[in-house]
């Protein structure tokens, strides 16, 4: 655990969130300030920097990440829509808070 960081505290209940999904591994809640109407972020509990910063022993918890956003993305009904798993990696790839996450974003409108 990290104490400046806002994910850290999220997962740890300091800073109260609305859970979707949680288990021993990973933690699911909606995105403050969402870019479409369903973002949410798939959260490992260990506090790892960025995609940058994996090892070995973290391919078990990226495979889960991608398992979980898949059946979160059937729960939220955008799985046949479609949707986007993204991860930003570093400042010059969008990424501002530095504590691994998984964007789900969908549920946009057909045109
Ligand atoms: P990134 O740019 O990949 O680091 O994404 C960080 C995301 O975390 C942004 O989309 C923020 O809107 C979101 N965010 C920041 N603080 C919170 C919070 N307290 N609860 C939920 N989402 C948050
Ligand atoms: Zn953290």
């Amino acid at each position: 655990m990290e104490t400046d960081c806002i994910f850290c505290k999220i997962v740890n209940g300091e800073i109260p969130t609305e859970i979707l999904y949680q288990d021993d591994k990973l933690v699911v809640f909606r995105d403050i300030n969402p870019h479409a109407p369903v973002h949410i972020l798939i959260v490992p509990r260990r506090h790892i920097r960025s995609i940058n910063d994996l090892t070995e022993e973290d391919r078990e918890i990226i495979s889960h990440m991608i398992m979980v956003g898949k059946e979160i993305a059937k729960d939220q009904s955008v799985n046949s829509s479609g949707y986007k798993l993204l991860f930003n990696v570093e400042r010059g790839g969008g990424q501002v808070i530095f504590h691994l996450h998984m964007h789900l974003i969908g549920g946009w409108k057909k045109k």
